[in-house]
């Protein structure tokens, strides 16, 4: 493997066009203190952002928390540089173009198939005066998903939107610190308030956490805005605290899976991204699917989802799954699980993966996804600009068969099925 640590500067940043020019091995806080030295801000903050690259997260085409005010990775991009066995592949910093197919997006998303990015201009933005977090509870998922759509109806989006569904809610709240004294008073009597006065069930609640940031001015007003959204939907604010704590170990969570996988718990998580049309369905089927999988393998299910990217037509849903391991069959059951997950998005017009990327772990569904004929493009673009095969073999184009090279099997595939 390639390792591309040592290219790790912001080369140059041009404060009037807000673009920085910086080397793809930078991690993403090195790079943060770098261009705020310079006042400004990507804008761009994964769940791994701390263990990943700018260069990983354009070859992936990766999303961060605040993408619904900064955008994905890719609208961030206004040029790059790629080395691939056939040459260097080298796009203006322009902001827009109208010169044929779109070399850019060809080279964001290409997981190092066709060559290494070793320079990307990107999109930068002025820090925030004032930035600040809230939690918000909302009955259900519903209501949560319905005021989402109208704050995109209403251009009023918050930069953080993270909506959990009730099982992911309840987990929220058992990582929650205990309170004690007066504190513990307060927080009880505004939970009989809003079970007994807001008539919220707890068990179909829904925990919003929310960002807003700007200038002042621009702070008070989306907040504004988006409290009246949210109030209309029946939601009930929490007030800074539960926001606040997100953010504290918003980088931290996602990095239990290995913690628990060490010690027998599978845990793991698959998403995908849909129109608001079918956004509730997919969100059915898929815990509905998952869990069943989960049970046809013997074992109890854990099942949650949350909405934290959104846009004017969709959203992307998250489904987080564990359970107990099948001691001696692991790899086989987690396939199991993971195929029923990829499946539910296909059958419910979603795709195999918003931020995820292909890798090796969505091959199965690359077809189906971009068409039989769409899949003939990348062939020949691959076959193109690295005609021995060299760059990254096995990644984002299946083979024949592709659930096989997977490792799973007909048969352990039949043995599970057979025990619902
Ligand atoms: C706990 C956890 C949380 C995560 N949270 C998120 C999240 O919130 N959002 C999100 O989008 N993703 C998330 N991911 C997935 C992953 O971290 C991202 O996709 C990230 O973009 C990968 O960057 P990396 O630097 O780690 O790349 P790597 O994992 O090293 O590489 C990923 C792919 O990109 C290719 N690549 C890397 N650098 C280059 C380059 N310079 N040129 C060409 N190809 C290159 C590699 O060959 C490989 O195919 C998460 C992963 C984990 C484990």
């Amino acid at each position: 493997s390639l390792d591309m640590c040592r290219m790790h500067r912001v080369l140059e940043v041009d404060k009037k066009s807000l673009i920085a020019r910086i080397q793809p091995g930078v991690y993403g806080p090195h790079m943060e203190e770098q261009l705020e030295a310079e006042g400004v801000t990507l804008g761009h903050f994964p769940d791994s952002f701390v263990h990943s690259t700018l260069g990983g997260w354009v070859a992936t085409r990766s999303a961060g928390m605040q993408s619904d005010k900064y955008g994905k990775i890719e609208d961030m991009v206004i040029s790059l540089r790629m080395v691939t066995p056939s040459g260097t592949i080298i796009t203006r910093t322009v902001p827009k173009s109208s010169n044929g197919i779109d070399i850019k997006h060809l080279c964001i998303g290409s997981e190092g198939i066709l060559g290494v990015i070793t320079e990307v201009v990107v999109q930068v933005h002025h820090k925030p005066e004032k930035e600040d977090w809230y939690g918000w509870l909302f009955p259900d998922f519903k209501s949560g998903l319905d005021a989402i759509h109208e704050c995109h109806r209403g251009d009023c989006m918050p930069t953080v939107t993270r909506l959990n569904d009730p099982k992911k809610t309840a987990l929220s709240f058992a990582f929650k610190h205990p309170k004690t004294g007066i504190k513990d008073k307060i927080a009880k009597a505004f939970k009989w308030y809003i079970g007994n006065v807001k008539k919220i069930d707890f068990n179909q609640c829904c925990l919003m956490v929310v960002k807003y940031e700007g200038t002042p001015q621009a702070f008070n007003r989306i907040k504004n805005r988006v409290t009246a959204i949210y109030k209309k939907h029946r939601g009930v604010c929490l007030g800074a605290e539960p926001g606040r704590s997100f953010a504290k170990v918003k980088f931290d969570f996602p990095h239990l899976r290995d913690y628990v996988m060490d010690r027998s718990i599978m845990a793991d998580v698959s998403e995908t991204a849909t129109t608001w049309d079918n956004l509730r369905t997919l969100h059915e089927s898929g815990l509905a699917d998952v869990e069943q999988a989960i049970k046809d393998t013997g074992v109890d299910a854990w099942v949650g989802c949350h909405l934290s990217h959104s846009y004017r037509t969709g959203a992307s849903l998250y489904f987080t799954f564990g359970c107990l391991q099948r001691e001696g069959r692991e790899i086989e059951q987690y396939l199991y699980v993971k195929k029923a997950a990829e499946d539910a998005f296909m059958k419910n017009g979603g795709t195999l993966s918003h931020h995820h990327a292909v890798g090796t772990e969505h091959l199965p569904w690359v077809e189906e996804d971009l068409s039989p004929t769409g899949l003939k493009a990348v062939k020949a673009l691959k076959a193109g600009l690295d005609p021995n095969d060299i760059m990254n073999p096995g990644k984002i184009i299946p083979s024949e068969k592709p659930l096989d090279d997977w490792g799973l099997s007909a048969e352990a595939i039949d043995e599970f099925q057979s025990r619902s």
